[in-house]
């Protein structure tokens, strides 16, 4: 396939309408861009250059099905990162990652390699707040994950951080990058 050695492969998942388009478009282009197609599911291939190394990123823009068919596992194996999203102002949307968290690991029997980060999105709508840090913390104790705060729609350079930490954690995680 198109894996190569310095390739990353990033799955964004997450609940329908938490924004992992807006996030992926918002990291490709630096625009938001507010309304897609939520049942379509896409591929982006990024090339850029990370702490002075070049990268060339693939990410898959999942679709939320609500009935456990949104991730296969070819994509699941495919992965170097999932991303896993959730809106601040749903609290489902946070409570659902557990069960895809629960679902991917279930698929890795190599899960110490696979590298997951949660971001927690519409940051800019901080006054909607559903989700508590005391849970956000937990969460990442549980499934040792990076946390990553961010706005699709307000800032760019959120989602930036959000992107590139999970790279770095990936090259960390994965010395022959
Ligand atoms: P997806 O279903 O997870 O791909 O979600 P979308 O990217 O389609 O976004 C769902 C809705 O949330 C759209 O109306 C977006 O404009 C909105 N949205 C996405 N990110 C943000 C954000 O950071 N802040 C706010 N306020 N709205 C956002
Ligand atoms: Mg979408």
């Amino acid at each position: 396939g198109f894996h190569s050695g310095k390739d990353i492969n990033i799955v964004v998942a997450g609940m329908k309408g938490v924004g992992k388009s807006a996030l992926t478009v918002r990291y490709l282009t630096r625009r938001f861009i507010g309304d897609y197609d939520s049942e379509m599911e896409a591929v982006y291939t990024h090339n850029t250059v990370l702490d002075g190394k070049s990268l060339t990123v693939h990410i898959l823009d999942t679709a939320w099905q609500g009935d456990g068919t949104e991730i296969k596992e070819d994509q699941i194996l495919w992965a170097d990162a999932i991303v896993l999203v959730y809106s601040i102002t749903d609290r489902t949307s946070f409570e659902k990652l557990r069960e895809i968290a629960d679902f991917v690991l279930s698929k890795r029997s190599d899960e110490t390699k696979l590298v997951m980060t949660l971001v927690s999105n519409k940051c800019d709508l901080i006054h909607m707040q559903k989700v508590s840090e005391v849970e956000v913390t937990q969460f990442c104790a549980e499934y040792n994950c990076l946390f990553f705060e961010a706005s699709a729609s307000e800032s760019s350079a959120s989602v930036l951080n959000a992107f590139n930490g999970t790279c770095r954690q990936v090259r960390l995680t994965n010395r022959k990058r």
